[in-house]
């Protein structure tokens, strides 16, 4: 009884599984208002009774969001009162709420209304009914749940599963939630075996032809009762044990000759067995029928004759009804032999033993444990043996218990249309290529002669000759895959060279087992691979294995049970790590499994979440968001919230596995950000992705800008900037062209310091500027913009290149022009070291500098000072060294010569800014020379000597006159210039 229950508690973990909305493949993609709310439902208890715990589990979301906190709404549907209760446990997604009952007043149906919860800080609502889901649970009373609108069967459990890639969960032995790939897998992650927990799903989900890769024979289990340490009912020297087995044996070798049929035997030998096992057997060959054979007894020797049960109608009627219909037949066969009528009879569970569904259950385990699993199971009572009669009459012989078991085999055979007769038994495609075939003996014949064709009504040729005739199989190999073929057998008999051949038996086909294709491989997230495949007749069980070489060992890791089952996720795979896959169909078929060849390898590696996932202020406006990059990624997705709980939106992608951050520049300044970041890869052009990490959060960081630069000296230069807030430190920056390359030249570790000498510059250069400020946040430096760039010229000293005389009263003096020259100041001194005052300034442009009303015979000296200003501060200077130069004191004659008039006259070169000229004679260049005459008007440049005698040679000088602080000067002799006039013609003498 304590065993029952807890068979029936473990069934009842899947009594609900419930899908809200199926179509959630790339639900990681679909904007969030398209998401399915609950991806599944799960109610512990549809019933239970007070004091008492009911458990409701809840799938939410496509996991992306981890949930905080959930609320379970729900109501009394008699009293209308509304119920809420708060989650016990959450775990990622899956939320675990549990109620308590304990009073008889809790008594009533419970409705699930509502769930609300919150992720990540979002708060959601999802009402069951606006999903179509209609969940209830009775409290000492049955929840009017129609059990076919609640169970689904395992092949389309795993169908949604298959098309939601939603994974199915369970609870374990403690309540907690696990999930699985499968239902099976849930199940026994749960710690119930897959089969206790499976069947209460798959109840009902009778075979269908699909099932039957071949010929679809019927398959019977014989069960011979007791057997081992059971002996059975003893007496009238009858042990039922071995009755049981002999007529068990002559009942199979009965249906031996009957075509179309499979026969296994719980037991063959004096061997004990549970119930369970003997059940077992008819579930793991997907039996047809289960026959349980025993003999009845009595305290009392009255009672005799044969008697029948069969499964009641409850939780599967249709075995009820098949079995119910096979109990009458066989107890006719059996009464036909003589034996009294005790009837055909179902009985109850006496201890209120219930199916899932909370019908009464049958009360002999084998019938019950085979009803679950659709199958219908009899247990036949062949005779009494503790009657005198029947002992006697039915069991004390080997020829009347083979009458007994030919008896329960013309039953099951009548049945079920079964033909004796040379016909297959089996015809079943063990691998892609191959057909296994099987038939019923003939006796007396020398062989048996198989044609096969590819159509079913001709075409035939004989492909094979089979003898001798006690063999019954033959293997056809070199088949095509996919391909359905038909067979008949004749048998032939040899009699010297004469053979005479038999009558072909009905045709009777299979179809090879297509290879399956694994036609993708991508990655759920990084933890999952989910492989699709091409269907497989649209009717295949799958087996995947996988391997972490490609020669390596491959293991199976699922087994999938479900018709149209074109995927499967595997969740067991390590984060980035290479697998290899292949897949073959399996299919049970005739009582065992077949298989299809190996699909081909197919390798994949699930994309890692990245990690080490960073944030930090990269300017002022931009945020980098930085993670480790992984050579096997072939690029990113940034997801950006404005809370840690906010809606996560995509700001961007990076592509390249190498590619190790991002930047946002659509932040806002000193705001922060949560960013989230998926790796996304592509096995064999099948994109994936890795499903987002945690979230990583930061802010933006001000900047400064540059206050001013000031030249110290002509090679070194003060930087001020703005102190910022909230930073630690600043970077200065430096280049000497405006879009050149800036060198960092200082880290300052001080948000107080906002100024910075360089020095060993070079004179004359243009330095740029800019500064930016930096943060330690979480370890990493984080950085304002750039400030704006600012330059400044270091001085250069001005060198004077000539200083030269320009008239009688100016100099000239000349300069290199010097970089960054805000004005040059123009210094002259009268002697070289002596005090130098400053006489003019003069624009940056200038390169020279005329000085003006400069006594004649001195000479000056000079000094320029170029004044080099900084931003928005004040100038250095920078002197040259001292040159001298003077002004014009002498000019030169250009000639001495007679003019039109026949006198002398002599010419020299215009000096400006003078007062006059004097002009010197002698007779001899070197003897002394006498004033001639003063020319007071400086733009005169001729002077002509009327008082020249004709044929003397005469030496001219000419000197400057100029006034100078009210003195008269004058400058130096010219050189000496010689003038002859021509001495006149004498007349012709008489
Ligand atoms: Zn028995």
């Amino acid at each position: 009884m304590k065993k029952l229950k807890r068979l029936i508690s473990l069934a009842l973990v899947c009594f609900m599984i419930v899908t809200a909305d199926a179509g959630s493949i790339f639900a990681a993609e679909l904007p969030e208002e398209n998401k399915p709310l609950v991806n599944y439902l799960l109610v512990q208890e549809p019933y239970l009774e007070t004091p008492g715990k009911q458990t409701v589990m809840i799938g939410i979301g496509d996991g992306s969001a981890a949930i905080d906190s959930a609320v379970l709404t729900y109501r009394n549907e008699q009293t209308d009162r509304m119920y809420e209760t708060e989650a016990t446990e959450i775990l990622n997604d899956f939320v675990l709420f549990e109620m308590e009952y304990t009073n008889d007043s809790d008594a009533g149906t419970y409705r699930l209304e509502e769930i609300s919860y919150s992720a990540e800080g979002t708060k959601s609502i999802a009402s069951f009914k606006e999903m179509g889901i209609e969940a209830s649970f009775g409290v000492d009373r049955i929840a009017e749940n129609e059990p076919d609108d609640v169970f689904l069967s395992d092949e389309e459990v795993e169908a949604l599963a298959a098309e939601s890639e939603m994974s199915i969960v369970s609870l374990d032995e403690n309540g907690k939630p696990v999930s699985g790939e499968t239902l099976e897998e849930a199940l026994e992650e749960a710690g119930c075996s897959a089969e206790e927990g499976l069947r209460a799903i798959q109840k009902g989900a009778a075979k269908t032809g699909a099932e039957f890769r071949g010929m679809k024979s019927l398959v019977v289990v014989l069960d011979a009762g007791h057997g081992g340490s059971d002996p059975g009912a003893q007496k009238n020297g009858i042990v039922e044990k071995t009755v049981n087995l002999k007529i068990a044996q002559y009942c199979k070798e009965e249906l031996g000759q009957y075509a179309g049929i499979v026969v296994y035997m719980t037991r063959n030998s004096d061997t004990y067995l549970t119930l369970a096992q003997r059940a077992q057997v008819a579930i793991n060959k997907k039996a047809d029928l289960f026959v349980s054979l025993h003999n009845n007894s009595n305290e009392s020797s009255g009672p005799n004759g044969a008697n029948v049960y069969y499964p009641n109608s409850n939780y599967n009627a249709n075995v009820g009804k098949t079995g119910m219909e096979l109990a009458s037949i066989i107890e006719s066969k059996l009464t036909d032999l003589g034996l009294a009528s005790g009837g055909i009879h179902i009985r109850n569970s006496e201890n209120n033993t219930r199916y899932p569904d909370g019908s009464l259950a049958d009360y002999y385990g084998v019938i019950k444990r085979c009803k679950e699993y659709g199958i219908p199971g009899l247990i036949v009572e062949h005779a009494f043996i503790s009657n005198a009669g029947d002992a006697q009459k039915y069991l004390s012989s080997d020829a009347s218990l083979k009458k007994l078991g030919i008896a329960d085999a013309t039953g099951i055979a009548e049945y079920f249309g079964l033909k004796k007769g040379l016909g297959f038994n089996s015809i079943l495609s063990s691998a892609s290529t191959t057909m296994d075939l099987t038939w019923t003996q003939v006796k007396n014949v020398t062989g048996y002669c198989i044609s096969r064709s590819t159509q079913s009504g001709s075409g035939f040729q004989e492909v094979a000759r089979v003898s001798p005739a006690t063999k019954t199989s033959w293997k056809d190999t070199g088949l095509t895959p996919g391909v359905t073929y038909y067979y008949k057998i004749r048998t032939y008999t040899k009699s010297g060279s004469d053979i005479k051949y038999g009558k072909y038996s009905p045709v009777a086909s299979g179809t090879t087992m297509i290879r399956p294709v694994i036609s993708s491989i991508k990655s759920k997230n990084s933890k999952a691979l989910v492989i699709s495949w091409n269907t497989v007749n649209n009717a295949a069980n799958y087996e995947i294995y996988r391997a972490t070489k490609k020669n390596g060992t491959y293991s199976r890791i699922a087994m999938l049970t479900g018709i149209n089952r074109v995927s499967y996720t595997d969740t067991k795979v390590k984060a980035g790590k290479k697998y290899f896959y292949k897949i073959r169909s399996a299919e049970p078929a005739g009582g065992s499994t077949i298989y299809s060849d190996y699909s081909d390898i197919v390798a994949a590696r699930t994309a890692k979440i990245p990690s080490g996932v960073a944030v930090k202020s990269q300017a002022s406006n931009t945020l980098r968001v930085s993670w480790k990059a992984d050579k096997n990624a072939a690029g990113y997705v940034i997801k950006r919230a404005d809370s840690a709980g906010g809606k996560y939106k995509k700001v961007g992608t990076a592509s390249g596995g190498t590619t190790g951050y991002y930047d946002d520049a659509t932040v806002k300044l000193n705001k922060t950000y949560y960013y989230k970041v998926q790796a996304f890869n592509y096995n064999d052009g099948v994109k994936g992705v890795s499903g987002y990490g945690s979230a990583a959060s930061g802010k933006t960081i001000r900047k400064t800008s540059i206050t001013k630069i000031a030249n110290l000296s002509p090679t070194s230069q003060k930087i001020s900037w703005k102190k910022a807030k909230d930073v630690d430190g600043y970077i200065v920056y430096q280049s000497t062209s405006q879009n050149g390359v800036y060198k960092k030249i200082k880290t300052i570790k001080s948000a107080k310091t906002t100024s910075l000498k360089v020095s060993n510059l070079v004179p004359g250069t243009r330095y740029f500027y800019k500064v930016r400020t930096r943060k330690k946040v979480k370890g990493k430096y984080g950085y304002g913009s750039y400030s704006a760039v600012r330059n400044v010229w270091t001085a250069n000293t001005p060198k004077i290149t000539a200083v030269t005389g320009n008239s009688g009263s100016s100099t000239e003096v000349f300069w290199e022009p010097s970089g960054g020259a805000e004005r040059y100041d123009i210094y002259r001194a009268a002697s070289a070291n002596g005090s130098y005052q400053k006489i003019a300034s003069v624009a940056d442009t200038a390169v020279s500098y005329i000085d003006r009303n400069l006594n004649m015979t001195q000479q000056y000296f000079y000094k320029i000072e170029a004044y080099i200003k900084g931003y928005k501060t004040a100038s250095v200077k920078s002197m040259s060294a001292a040159a001298g130069g003077s002004p014009v004191s002498v000019t030169s004659l250009t000639s001495a010569a007679p003019d039109a008039g026949g006198k002398l006259a002599i010419a020299w070169k215009e000096v400006k800014d003078i007062t006059g000229y004097q002009i010197y004679r002698s007779t001899e260049e070197n003897g002394a020379y006498t004033l001639l005459e003063t020319i007071s008007n400086p733009s005169v440049t001729v002077y002509t000597d009327a008082s020249a005698a004709a044929g003397t040679s005469y030496y001219y000088k000419i000197v400057l006159v100029n006034k100078y602080n009210g003195q008269t000067v004058y400058g130096q002799y010219s050189d000496a210039v010689r003038g002859v006039l021509p001495a006149p013609v004498s007349p012709e003498a008489p």
